[in-house]
């Protein structure tokens, strides 16, 4: 549900209109009309709460004059009923009918719970034992109220140790009180519902959400615009309007994690007739039923899958490393740590014993990611290496790639890998593809963001019977590559034409190759402990190649003393139309000494589980330069060298408009930023690149400082910029900073200069570089659509000119 792709397709969310940007926000008169206006039709519609109010006037009148204004609905305790709650449950037998106050109805006990205490000091049998006999008188299970607290106490913090203290805390409680809410409540506080590979989406059209705000909250569509123009959230827009709201009609049955996890699956598996209607009837219950303005707001920004409290998928699995290492569900037999143990330790020692946990879960995750195993597998075991057993490679389940460092250039490239011995291969520029098949030979293809792509290739599904002659089962990896009749490479962009699902084999227009580049599973063997060289010729020995359909990459073995071939071979890769080239570290141990040397072919195993790793950084010079197949990790021992990037000597001057928490190294920081061009037809900001690099760490934290949450250079989305995804943090537009690029492509996503060059495509930047700010422009000043169209205009003529030099050349040569 939260892959990129995913996200693209969902409706856009709400915006903060162009009048606001530039003229200043409206929005104090607009508020007057939020709940003034009439009905838009006329009619006399009533919202829940209008028509509640209006027949407790007439209760009041007609039946029983004297009495008094409905109290506060107190919080429900696993104790004995209280009178009102007594009186309450009289009438509904009685059949009278009685008005609940929505705003008393909060649940203070999950709301007194220290959730940001320090997780050490945290009572987490305490609060567990209280909450259970509370939760007793609601049917059980854990209250979406608690996990809502732990959302407000973490997206009121940007500290990712708060965060985390905050997850583990709350993540204690449950595992001690309601393990079997543990699941649920992870895949809400990760804003999802399954993993990218299980085809489940919400699909929640934006309509809705607005239907449900005016039928329960009492909204019109004048009020409801005013409030999504002032607020730009549909969250924010949903407390807003439950604290005014005062009175409810049916009294909210209470939310728990369980029950609202469970109506999002609902709503995504509803299908076909009628299923728009089950689908708002859903949404209305679980607003209804939201109680108080946070959990509101909490309910309907996982609505939108828009929860933005900072839980990304690391800080999760670190949370649950944590929790696992201090709670264990009641009857679970594993050993657990002691609080109180662990709080004397000195603060290494406690750092080692999280990482430990912590890598092991991280390593089970990138070889299983479902929530759906892991969980339930860590309330059995807790945290420890049998999880990589039980919960680790299997087939039709992709594991995360392992991914490859940027460097600057073939020098640098041979300066890092100085010693060692190396492949290097094309860089094609096609798709990634992971591909699965079980002794039965049953196929399944996945992307690199680990979505379902078997029913994109069937052409590479029935290829797999001739590929892998004598092997039963396997998983590989390769880049998938569009090839014309005479196999050359075409365009990536060639791909994006095809269809996602349901592709007929006879009705394939557009040929494709695998260019096989690694083998991490074979015959029932996990393959990701041995070296890159053994992989490789289990690969190429045991696999059969079909011409342009199936082969291995074009590679070059060498080391660094090989410098004028390796740049032979990158440019050769750049003239068949590849964006560079990957350098991949062959063996474990660097060539150099001789013991070294002979370890280097004869090593079956390398270091990848996390006490391997550790032995191998105690080991100093090889550190990261692991030639195993490491899932979900960004090595030095794969790097990327990319078409120079002042290949083409023009940059763009360019508006930050938006960016995304950064990962690893860079999780404090935005990156990468998203950057626009200026129309200035429409006044509007079109998304042309996203980019991460050029950057200082230096000029990163200044960024960070100063697009600080909160602050007034955040804003909520802007209607103003035409972008479709999903950025962490949106920009107050105001600096422009020049961008180096290698070249300037049509694009699938990015809409900038629509129209200008493509009716269906806009233009955007490949390998963006930043390279400063231009202190000297106003965002006025930024470039324009025009002039990207221009430069893109200008490179196709110069291409074009290239490719007759070329031509007339081999003509010269033939004669
Ligand atoms: P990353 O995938 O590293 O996060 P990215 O999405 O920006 O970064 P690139 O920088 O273009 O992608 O480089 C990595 C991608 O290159 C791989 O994900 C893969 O799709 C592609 N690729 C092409 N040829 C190879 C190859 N020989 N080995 C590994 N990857 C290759």
């Amino acid at each position: 549900m939260s892959s990129p792709a995913k996200k693209r397709k969902r409706d856009t969310q709400p915006t903060r209109s162009i009048a606001s940007f530039f003229q200043g926000q409206a929005a104090k008169k607009a508020e007057q009309t939020e709940q003034s206006s009439p009905p838009e039709d006329g009619e006399q519609h009533f919202s829940d709460e209008a028509l509640a109010r209006k027949l407790q006037a007439e209760w009041n009148n007609e039946q029983e004059p004297a009495t008094p204004e409905p109290p506060a609905t107190v919080p429900p305790t696993a104790a004995s009923p209280s009178p009102e709650q007594d009186r309450e449950r009289k009438k509904a037998k009685a059949g009278v009918l009685s008005l609940q106050s929505s705003t008393g109805a909060e649940d203070t006990i999950s709301l007194t719970v220290p959730l940001d205490e320090n997780p050490l000091v945290f009572n987490s049998f305490r609060y567990a034992q209280e909450l259970k006999a509370h939760w007793s008188a609601e049917g059980g299970d854990a209250s979406y109220a608690l996990l809502t607290r732990a959302f407000v106490l973490a997206s009121s913090t940007t500290s990712r140790i708060a965060i985390v203290g905050i997850l583990v805390n709350v993540l204690r409680v449950i595992i001690e009180g309601d393990p079997t809410s543990v699941l649920p409540a992870v895949w809400l506080a990760t804003n999802s519902i399954s993993p990218p590979y299980h085809e489940l989406e919400l699909g929640l059209g934006g309509s809705v959400i607005s239907k449900a705000f005016k039928k329960i909250y009492g909204l019109n569509s004048q009020g409801l615009k005013s409030l999504y123009d002032r607020l730009g959230d549909a969250g924010d827009v949903a407390f807003e309007a439950k604290k005014r709201q005062s009175f409810t009609l049916v009294k909210p049955k209470p939310l728990s994690i369980k029950g609202v996890y469970q109506s999002l699956t609902k709503i995504a598996m509803s299908k076909g007739n009628g299923s728009q209607n089950m689908k708002e009837s859903i949404v209305n219950k679980l607003l209804q039923d939201a109680r108080g303005p946070e959990e509101a707001r909490y309910v309907v920004r996982t609505l939108v899958q828009n929860l933005r409290i900072g839980a990304v998928k690391t800080t999760m699995l670190i949370a649950l490393a944590r929790a696992l290492l201090l709670s264990k569900p009641e009857g679970a037999s594993f050993n657990v740590h002691s609080q109180h143990d662990l709080a004397r330790l000195k603060k290494e020692e406690l750092t080692e014993v999280y990482n430990n946990a912590e890598e092991l879960v991280k390593a089970s995750y990138a070889r299983h990611p479902n929530y759906n195993d892991l969980v339930p597998c860590l309330l059995e075991i807790g945290v420890s290496e049998e999880l990589l057993v039980r919960c680790g490679l299997q087939i039709h389940t992709p594991l995360m790639p392992m991914l490859g460092s940027i460097t600057r250039d073939l020098s640098e490239m041979l300066t890092k890998l100085q010693g060692r011995d190396f492949t290097c291969e094309y860089k094609y520029d096609g798709q990634r593809a992971q591909v699965h098949c079980d002794e039965t030979g049953k196929v399944s293809i996945f992307s690199r963001h680990l979505e379902q792509m078997t029913e994109k290739y069937p052409d590479l599904v029935s290829l797999v019977p001739q590929i892998r002659e004598g092997v039963s089962s396997f998983i590989l990896e390769g880049e998938v590559v569009a090839v014309d009749q005479n196999g050359e490479h075409q365009p990536f962009q060639t791909l994006t034409n095809r269809a996602k699902k349901n592709v007929e084999i006879g009705a394939i227009s557009i040929n494709v190759c695998l260019f096989a580049f690694d083998l991490m599973y074979l015959n029932g063997t996990p393959l990701l402990d041995r070296s890159l060289r053994e992989r490789r010729e289990l690969l190429r020995s045991l696999f059969v190649q079909i011409p342009n359909r199936f082969t291995w990459v074009k590679s070059l073995d060498a080391t660094s003393a090989d410098s004028e071939t390796v740049l032979d071979f990158f440019k050769s890769a750049t003239d068949s139309k590849c964006e560079g080239i990957m350098v991949k570290v062959l063996d474990n141990a660097p060539v150099k000494s001789a013991t070294a040397s002979s370890n280097s072919t004869n090593t079956p195993n390398t270091p990848n589980t996390p006490a391997e790793v550790k032995e191998v950084k105690k080991g100093g010079r090889r550190k990261e330069l692991l030639s195993s197949y490491s899932p979900d990790q960004r090595r030095e021992s794969w790097l990327k060298v990319k078409k120079d990037y002042s290949a083409s000597s023009e940059t763009l001057d360019l508006i930050p408009v938006a960016g995304w928490h950064g990962n690893g190294r860079k999780a404090k920081w935005w990156s990468p930023i998203l950057l626009a061009v200026r129309n200035p037809e429409t006044g509007g900001l079109e998304a042309v690149t996203k980019c991460m690099s050029g950057f200082s760490d230096k000029f990163y934290q200044a960024n960070k400082d100063k697009y600080e949450q909160g602050s007034p250079n955040v804003i909520s989305r802007p209607s103003y910029v035409e972008y479709n995804g999903e950025p962490d943090v949106w920009f107050n537009p105001q600096e422009v900073w020049e961008i180096a690029f290698a070249d300037i492509t049509l694009s699938p996503t990015y809409i900038a200069a629509i129209g200008l060059v493509s009716d269906e495509r806009g233009l955007s930047l490949r390998f963006p570089r930043f390279l400063k700010v231009r202190e000297d422009k106003s965002i006025d000043e930024a470039s324009t659509a025009d002039y990207l169209a221009l430069l893109y205009r200008k490179q196709s003529e110069r291409a074009r000119i290239e490719e007759t030099a070329n031509a007339d050349q081999v003509v010269e040569l033939a004669e």
